[in-house]
């Protein structure tokens, strides 16, 4: 009979196919399911099915087919991640429609004049996705890991008080004036001291003005009682090996329900401890990041790496997959204000341009052409080889601290972390 041993196969709409030099990964959006194939003729089909003259869908005779390449056809049909579709000789090819990154609107284009249209003005400033300004570096606290945390997590800084100086009130007035033009009405603040007469006056003004309302970072032993600051919402910055009675009472006196306690571990004692302070306390509101000392490897290692296992239960949908191919979704759109003025889109990366004498746009523009943080994406090695390289959470600073392109255990290169 005609087309007794021919059927079509492809991938079903929904899934998402990569392929690299040994492997091939399927990931179904729709149900959060991956399938991951070692087999040279699976990878094969697959890399067949991805051509854009194959339609979404390859013929396939069975008499022909490696039992290999059945199986995954049989396994991946059953599990409802791709499509049979009987074969008719006078019958046109079929069609499965496959998910294609549309670059219509690809920020790599914006220097492109015709593309200008979509990015300058208003557009642009939707970008704008996080501000974070560091006030000043006026701090007498003397922390031993001051400068160390806020290079890999959200941390105060004295910024090595030597160049530290303090924005003027008259920086800060320009800066939020800037912003008033901003869709973003949130802002985090973190010192040295923002307890600071002179700054505290500038953001209560910009409240009133703007409408801004902050986030004021602030370590746990250098805070105080103040109503405009107790009125935004406050995070309490806790170091490792805390000191719990000062923390229960400075949690005591907060009497904030929205405040956010960040506690920074680097060993499991640590957890530990931040766990029993949490359950004791009734804590709703806490974050924890790990931190990585240069001695702690192990202990990063199991709080931070990924696993294979991480990646195949991985919950993303396909605009997820697309944006980690274009964009790094822990840095877009976010930029650092330093005391001494300088404008970043990532801490410690390069200068942009400077409070009071750069408008906040130009800035944008020029991150999105020079690119310094906003689309450092997963394409060193060995990320670029691996089948997981946008299933992948994009490059955070943990990568930059440690100097490695891949913290996980799917490629172990035997680094000294
Ligand atoms: S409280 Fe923050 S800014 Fe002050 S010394 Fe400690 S880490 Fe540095
Ligand atoms: S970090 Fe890189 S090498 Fe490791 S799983 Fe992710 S993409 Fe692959």
């Amino acid at each position: 009979m005609e087309g007794e041993n021919r059927f079509w196969y492809g991938m079903k709409s929904d899934v998402y196919v990569h392929i690299c030099k040994d492997k091939a990964l399927a990931y179904d959006t729709k149900q959060k399911k991956c399938r991951v194939s070692e087999d040279k003729h699976v990878i094969d089909l697959l890399r067949k099915t991805e051509e854009e003259e194959s339609l979404g869908c390859v013929l396939i005779d069975e008499v022909e087919q490696l039992p290999s390449v059945l199986k995954w056809i049989q396994l991946t049909c059953k599990e409802n991640m791709a499509i049979k579709l009987p074969y008719y000789k006078e019958a046109e090819h079929p069609v499965i429609l496959r998910p294609l990154l549309s670059l219509n609107k690809d920020v790599s284009k914006v220097k492109d004049e015709k593309f200008m249209p979509f990015y300058w003005g208003a557009n642009m400033k939707h970008l704008l996705n996080g501000l974070t300004s560091y006030v000043n570096a006026n701090c007498n606290l003397n922390c031993k890991k001051c400068g160390s945390y806020c290079s890999q997590i959200p941390y105060c800084s004295n910024c090595e008080v030597k160049n530290g100086t303090s924005l003027s009130a008259s920086q800060l007035n320009s800066l939020f004036s800037d912003l008033s033009t901003f869709p973003i009405r949130s802002i985090n603040i973190f010192g040295g001291d923002v307890y600071d007469r002179v700054i505290l006056e500038v953001l209560k003004n910009a409240v009133e003005r703007y409408s801004l309302c902050f986030r004021i970072y602030i370590h746990y032993e250098a805070y105080q009682k103040n109503s405009f600051v107790d009125s935004q919402v406050v995070h309490l910055l806790i170091p490792a090996g805390f000191n719990t009675e000062y923390l229960r009472d400075v949690y005591k006196r907060l009497d904030n329900t929205t405040a956010v306690l960040h506690f920074v571990v680097e060993a499991e004692e640590n957890l530990q401890t931040v766990d029993y302070f949490v359950r004791k306390n009734k804590v709703i509101n806490y974050q924890i990041h790990p931190y990585y000392t240069g001695s702690n490897r192990v202990f990063f290692e199991e709080n931070v790496y990924m696993s294979k296992d991480d990646l195949m239960n991985t919950k993303l949908s396909m605009r997820e997959i697309f944006r980690n191919q274009k964009l790094n979704a822990n840095n877009f759109g976010a930029l650092y204000i330093m005391p001494n003025g300088s404008i970043t889109a990532r801490m410690d990366g390069p200068t942009l341009g400077h409070v009071g004498h750069d408008e906040l746009i130009d800035v944008i523009y020029k991150e999105l052409t020079t690119n310094t943080a906003w689309r450092k994406i997963r394409e060193g090695e060995p990320c670029s080889q691996c089948v997981y390289q946008y299933l992948c959470p994009p490059p955070s600073n943990y990568e930059s601290v440690i100097g490695m392109n891949n913290l996980c255990y799917v490629h172990n290169n035997n680094s000294n972390v």
